[in-house]
C-alpha cells in the first residue's frame, strides 16, 4: 500500500495500529486559552502539534479549566497575588453532543466535551477534547470540578482525576473512537485504567478481575512519568480513595499493588497497568528506575515544537538557507553552513523585539548591545532562582567587566507555594538593591507562553540552576537552542545530553552545596561567557550556530513523537506480529 500524496491522511491507512488517545491534565493549545500552567502543558501541546504535523492518528483529552490557572500580579516589593482567568470554551471549541457519567463520592456527575481541532502543516487534524462538568444536571460543587487547574485541595484533585481518566475513557467510546493505545501523560490520568478494567469485566464488580484482565488492559496502555522525586508523585489517602472512588475499587487497587506507604500512588497505578513506561530524559529514566526498580522504565527525551518556539527572524533565515527544515527537522543539523552574520542579524532582531516588549511592560529601556541573561520558569524552590544573586559584589564586577549586564527574570509561584513566593520576593528585592547603570535586573510579571517565546528567542544566554535531580527534563533551554541561544546550566534533565562545553553552551559543575554551584556559575560567566561575548563576535556566532544545528535538530517534538511512535505506540515487536511493512508515520 503506497501513500497517495494527493490524498489527505486518513486513519484507514493504518488499520492495524488504530488510534492513540493522549491524556494530560494540562495542554497548552494556544496562548489565548489558559488551559496550562507550565512545562507539562507546553510539552503536551508541542507533542500534539508535532503529531498533527506528522499525520499521527491521535486524539487528546484534558479538562476545560474554565477559570484557567491564574494571572500573576507582583506589587512593588515583589508580593504575588493571583487572579482567575475565566474563558469561554465556546469561543474556541465545538460542543460535542455526547454525554457520559462518572460516580464521585455518592453522586453521579454528568460530563460533556468541547472539541478543538488542532491542524497540522499538511491539514491532518488532532482533535483535543476538553472535558467539562459545568452542566445544569450537576450540583454547584460538581459544576466547578473542571474550573481550576491545580486548584483546591487533594479531594478536589482526586475528583478532577476521576473526570480526566474515567470520564475521559468513557467519552472516547461515546464519541465512537476506536482507541488502540491509551497514553497517560503523567499520573494524573492513571484512573483511566480503572475504566478499562471495569470494561474488561463487562462493567461488573471488580471482585472478578483476574491476571488475564489486567494483562488485557496493559496491552493498551503506555505511561510517561515526569516526576524525579518520591514527594512529587500524586498520592491520596486510603480514606480519600474509599470515600471518593469507592470501597470496592479501592480494595482492588490495593490488591493490585497500587498503594505505597498506605497511600494510593498514581504513578504506581499507571506503571502497574502499562505495557510501556518512560521518563522524559536519559537521566530521568535512570532516576525513575531507581525509584521503581520493579518496573522497566525507558527514556524518551523531551523536545519542543520547532515552528512554535522559533522566533520569526530565525525562521525566515532558515527558510532562505534550508527550506527543508520545515518538513524534516533533522535538516536543522545543516544550519552549520549558514553564514555567521546571518545568525547574528536574526538574533539581533529577536533581541530588539524582546527589549521593546520589556520597555512597553515596565518602561525600562534596555541596551541591545549589552549581554543579556534570561531566567524564566515556575518559581519552584528547587529551581533556585536566586543562585545567580548569591554574591552581589561579584555580579557587579562581572557587569563592569562586560561593559554592562542585563538579567531578565520571570515566573509564577503556585498560589499555595509559600516558599516559592518568598523566592520571587527575594529576587525582586535583590534586583532593586543591585541594579545600577551597569547591572539591570528585571522581574517580568505573568510568565506565560508569549513572554516565554520572546525571552527564549531574545536573550543571549539562557540560565538554568535546578538542584539535581529535580529537573526531570526542562524544556525552556531547548526553546533557547531553537533560537541559537546557548545555555549555562546545571547538568540535570535534558542538559546532560544537550551540553557540549563551548559548543552548545556551558555546564555549571556539580558541587556539594548551593555555594559551590554558585561559584561554578560565576566562574563560567567570568572565564567563558563574558570574554567570548566581548572579544570574539565571530566565535560567539559560531557557538550560536552549533547550538541551533546540534540541539535544534534533536531536541524537537518531531524527533520525540517518532520515538514514541516506534518505542511506545507501535513498537517493532507489534509491527512484526502484524507483518506490516508500511512506514508507521506519514509526513
Ligand atoms: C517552556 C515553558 C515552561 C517549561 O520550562 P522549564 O524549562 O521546564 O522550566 C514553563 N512555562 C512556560 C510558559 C513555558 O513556555
Amino acid at each position: 500500500m503506497q501513500p497517495d500524496p494527493a490524498k489527505p491522511f486518513s486513519y484507514e491507512k493504518f488499520p492495524t495500529f488504530g488510534l492513540v488517545a493522549y491524556f494530560s491534565m494540562e495542554i497548552a493549545i494556544q496562548p489565548a486559552m489558559p488551559t496550562y500552567s507550565g512545562g507539562l502543558g507546553v510539552l503536551a501541546g508541542d507533542t500534539l502539534r508535532s503529531a498533527a504535523d506528522m499525520g499521527i492518528p491521535l486524539v487528546a483529552f484534558s479538562l476545560a479549566h474554565r477559570k484557567g490557572y491564574f494571572q500573576q500580579h507582583l506589587d512593588g516589593v515583589g508580593a504575588q497575588t493571583e487572579e482567575v482567568q475565566p474563558w469561554n470554551p465556546a469561543d474556541f471549541c465545538t460542543e460535542e453532543a455526547a454525554r457520559v457519567t462518572v460516580s464521585i463520592e455518592d453522586r453521579v456527575v454528568v460530563v460533556r466535551a468541547w472539541r478543538y481541532d488542532l491542524q497540522g502543516r499538511s491539514g491532518h487534524v488532532v482533535p483535543i477534547y476538553l472535558l467539562d462538568t459545568d452542566l445544569e444536571e450537576n450540583s454547584g460543587w460538581d459544576r466547578g470540578l473542571t474550573d481550576h487547574l491545580y486548584g483546591g485541595d487533594t479531594n478536589y484533585r482526586l475528583q478532577q482525576e476521576i473526570v480526566l481518566g474515567m470520564a475521559g475513557a468513557r467519552m472516547a467510546s461515546a464519541l465512537g473512537l476506536d482507541v488502540n493505545v491509551y497514553h497517560m501523560n503523567e499520573g494524573h490520568a492513571a484512573l483511566l485504567t480503572l475504566t478499562l478494567l471495569e470494561r474488561q469485566v463487562g462493567g461488573g464488580p471488580l471482585g472478578s478481575v483476574d491476571d488475564v484482565d489486567v494483562e488485557r488492559v496493559r496491552t493498551k496502555c503506555v505511561f510517561t512519568t515526569h516526576t524525579p522525586v518520591p514527594a512529587g508523585h500524586d498520592r491520596f489517602s486510603n480514606e480519600q480513595s474509599i470515600r471518593i472512588l469507592g470501597a470496592e475499587r479501592t480494595a482492588r487497587l490495593e490488591k493490585l499493588g497500587c498503594f505505597h506507604e498506605g497511600l494510593l500512588n498514581m504513578t504506581l497505578l499507571a506503571l502497574r497497568f502499562s505495557r510501556y513506561a518512560n521518563g522524559v530524559a536519559m537521566l530521568h529514566g535512570k532516576v525513575s528506575r531507581e525509584m521503581f526498580p520493579q518496573f522497566a522504565i525507558d527514556s524518551i527525551t523531551n523536545g519542543v515544537h520547532a515552528p512554535t518556539w522559533m522566533g520569526e527572524p530565525i525562521q525566515q533565515m532558515l527558510d532562505t538557507h534550508l527550506p527543508a527544515w520545515r518538513r524534516d527537522h533533522l535538516y536543522l543539523r545543516n544550519a552549520i553552513e549558514i553564514p555567521e552574520q546571518d545568525i547574528l542579524r536574526a538574533h539581533a532582531r529577536a533581541k530588539e523585539t524582546l527589549l521593546s516588549e520589556v520597555a512597553s511592560r515596565t518602561g525600562l529601556v534596555l541596551n541591545p548591545n549589552v549581554l543579556t541573561l534570561g531566567f524564566a520558569r515556575r518559581a519552584a524552590t528547587y529551581k533556585r532562582a536566586s543562585l545567580l544573586l548569591t554574591q552581589p559584589e561579584r555580579l557587579l564586577e562581572i557587569a563592569n567587566k562586560a561593559g554592562g549586564l542585563q538579567i531578565l527574570y520571570a515566573g509564577k509561584a503556585h498560589p499555595q507555594d509559600t516558599p516559592g513566593k518568598a523566592l520571587i520576593h527575594q529576587v525582586i528585592e535583590a534586583a532593586g538593591k543591585l541594579s545600577n547603570d551597569m547591572l539591570r535586573i528585571v522581574y517580568l510579571e505573568n510568565y506565560a507562553w508569549d513572554l516565554g517565546a520572546l525571552l527564549t528567542a531574545g536573550v543571549d544566554v539562557w540560565i538554568n540552576t535546578p538542584r539535581r535531580p529535580y529537573e526531570a527534563s526542562g524544556t525552556s533551554g531547548m526553546k533557547a537552542a531553537m533560537n541559537a541561544v546557548p545555555s549555562l546550566s546545571i547538568l540535570d534533565g535534558w542538559w546532560v545530553e544537550g551540553c557540549i562545553e563551548g559548543v552548545t553552551g556551558w555546564a555549571i559543575e556539580d558541587g556539594p552545596d548551593d555555594a559551590a554551584e554558585a561559584e561554578s556559575l560565576y566562574l563560567k560567566l567570568e572565564n567563558s561567557v563574558v570574554p567570548l561575548y566581548l572579544d570574539a563576535r565571530e566565535k560567539w556566532a559560531q557557538l550560536m550556530r552549533t547550538t541551533l544545528a546540534f540541539n535544534g535538530s534533536y531536541f524537537n517534538t518531531n524527533r520525540m513523537v517518532k520515538q514514541y511512535t516506534r518505542n511506545a505506540y507501535y513498537p517493532v515487536k507489534l509491527l512484526e506480529r502484524a507483518q506490516v511493512e508500511e512506514p508507521i508515520y506519514a509526513g
